[in-house]
C-alpha cells in the first residue's frame, strides 16, 4: 500500500467524461488498497477564457486581481472530480490552495512555494478519504490568493508529495510520457523510458512544456519519485531519475528542446571599457526582464555589440530601456528582431562526448539553416535561430542524431 500523489492536467480533465474517466482512474488505484491525493488542473482552455475575460476589461490588470480570477478555474474541477468519486461510492473531498494552507511567497501570478500545511490531508487520508486539490495556486501570509505561473499545477503535485513524503508523485498528462522532442512536432519522437533530473531540468527550461520547471527543481531538491504518464492510454510512462542510463548503447543525447516567442536584441557600437556590459544589462534586469542567451564582440575599432535574447512579449520594454542606455553610452544603434527562436540539444552524455557541437552545427549547414547565437553548457548547446527554420532544424537534428523511432533507425 503506498501513497501516491496524482496530477491530471487541463485536458485530462477537460469535460465531464474525462472527469469522470479520471475518478475512474483514482478509484482503480484505491481499490488496489493505495492512499491517493489528486491535484486538479482548471479544464483545458478554462484558464485562457478567464485571462482573456480580464484582458476585455482592462490592458494591466493587477496581479492581485489575476490571481483571484484564474485561480477558480482549478476549484471548478476539484469539486467536480469529488463528486465523480463520490457518485462511486468513494469518499472524496475537495480543497483550495489556501485551505491546505499552501503558503507562498506574495509574488503574484509567479508565487514559489514557502511550505505546505500537511495535517489536514493526512487525516482525511488515514480515513480513507481521496483528497482532491487545487493546483496552481496558494496563499501568502496576508491571505492573498496566488498562483504558481503557468503550469503550475505541476509544482503543485510534487510540494505536495515532497510535504506528505508520498512514494511516487504521477503526472497525467496528454501525452504518455516524455520524449526525445515534442512529439507534436516530431511524430516519429520516442519515449524515454527514464530522464535524470538534470536533464528533464535542462529539457524544461529549454521550452519543453510537459513538465513546469519548478516542479522538476522541487522534485530534485526533495528527491520526489516522478513520473509522467497519460491519462487516456495505459503505459508505463517516464520517470524521472537520480541517476543516469549507464548502459552502455545509452544515447549522447536523450532530448532536443525548443522555444518559440523569442526576440533578439542587439546595442552596436559601444565605446569598450570596463563596466558597459552591466550599464546595458543592470536596468535591463531592474525592470524585471529576464535576459537568455548574451554574446559580446569586441570590434577592431574599440567599440564593442553586445546581444541578447529576451521573451517576445519583453522586447518593446527592453528596447525602450535600450535606448536610453544607448544615449547615454554614446552607443551607434539598437536592432531588434522578433522572429527568432531557440533550438537545444539536451544530455548528460555530453560530458564524455566530443564533437557534438559540430556535428550540430553540420546537420544545420546541411539544411541551410543560418545560426544566429550559439551557447552551450556541460550538458546542453542552444542554437538562435530564424523562427521560420524550427520545425525543420528540429526534425533535421532529431534524426542526424539518431533519435527517429522510425524501423530503418533499427541497425
Ligand atoms: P497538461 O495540460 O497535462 O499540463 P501540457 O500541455 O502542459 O499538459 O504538457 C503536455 C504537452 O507537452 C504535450 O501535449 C506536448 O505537446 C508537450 N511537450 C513538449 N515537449 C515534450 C516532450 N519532450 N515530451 C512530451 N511532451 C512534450
Ligand atoms: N491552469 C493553469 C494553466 O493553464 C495551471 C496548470 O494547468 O498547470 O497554466
Ligand atoms: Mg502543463
Amino acid at each position: 500500500m503506498s501513497l501516491i500523489v496524482q496530477k491530471f492536467g487541463g485536458t485530462s480533465v477537460g469535460s465531464v467524461e474525462r472527469i469522470e474517466a479520471v475518478a475512474d482512474k483514482i478509484a482503480g488505484y484505491r481499490d488496489q488498497g493505495h492512499s491517493v491525493v489528486a491535484v486538479v488542473s482548471a479544464m483545458s482552455g478554462e484558464t485562457n477564457r478567464l485571462i482573456g475575460l480580464a484582458h476585455d476589461i482592462q490592458d494591466h490588470p493587477t496581479p492581485r486581481e489575476m490571481d483571484v480570477l484564474v485561480s477558480t478555474g482549478e476549484q471548478v474541477t476539484t469539486a467536480l472530480l469529488s463528486m465523480a468519486l463520490n457518485k462511486r461510492g468513494y469518499t472524496a473531498k475537495s480543497y483550495n490552495g489556501s485551505q491546505v494552507r499552501i503558503l507562498t511567497d506574495d509574488t503574484h501570478t509567479k508565487a514559489r512555494i514557502k511550505s505546505i500545511d500537511g495535517d489536514r490531508i493526512r487525516k482525511d487520508i488515514e480515513a480513507g478519504t481521496v483528497v482532491v486539490v487545487a493546483g496552481f495556486q496558494g496563499v501568502d501570509e496576508a491571505g492573498n490568493i496566488t498562483t504558481l505561473g503557468r503550469g503550475g499545477s505541476d509544482t503543485t503535485a510534487v510540494a505536495l508529495a515532497a510535504a506528505l513524503k508520498a512514494d511516487e508523485c504521477q503526472i497525467y498528462t496528454d501525452v504518455d510520457g516524455v520524449y526525445t522532442t515534442d512529439p507534436r512536432v516530431v511524430e516519429n519522437a520516442q519515449r524515454l523510458d527514464t530522464i535524470t533530473f538534470e536533464e528533464m531540468l535542462e529539457m524544461a527550461s529549454l521550452g519543453s512544456k510537459v513538465l513546469q520547471i519548478r516542479s522538476v527543481e522541487f522534485a530534485g531538491k526533495y528527491q520526489v519519485p516522478l513520473r509522467v504518464l497519460s491519462s487516456f492510454v495505459d503505459g508505463p510512462g517516464t520517470l524521472i531519475t537520480l541517476e543516469s542510463d549507464t548502459n552502455m548503447e545509452a544515447p549522447v543525447i536523450s532530448g532536443i528542446a525548443f522555444q518559440r516567442d523569442e526576440a533578439k536584441i542587439s546595442i552596436m557600437g559601444i565605446p569598450d571599457r570596463p563596466g558597459v556590459a552591466s550599464q546595458v544589462l543592470g536596468p535591463i534586469s531592474d525592470a524585471n526582464i529576464e535576459v537568455d542567451v548574451i554574446v559580446q564582440n569586441v570590434a577592431a575599432d574599440n567599440t564593442n555589440d553586445l546581444t541578447f535574447t529576451v521573451h517576445r512579449n519583453d522586447l518593446q520594454d527592453a528596447a525602450a530601456i535600450l535606448n536610453q542606455v544607448a544615449e547615454k553610452l554614446g552607443a551607434r544603434e539598437i536592432v531588434t528582431d522578433d522572429q527568432i527562436c531557440k533550438v537545444s540539444l539536451v544530455g548528460v552524455g555530453m560530458r564524455s562526448h566530443a564533437g557534438i557541437a559540430s556535428k550540430m552545427f553540420a546537420a544545420l549547414a546541411e539544411l541551410s539553416i543560418n545560426i544566429q547565437l550559439i551557447t552551450t553548457s556541460e550538458i546542453k548547446i542552444s542554437v538562435v535561430v530564424d523562427e521560420k527554420y524550427m520545425e525543420l532544424a528540429v526534425r533535421g537534428l532529431h534524426s542526424a542524431f539518431g533519435l527517429d523511432g522510425e524501423p530503418e533507425s533499427v541497425e
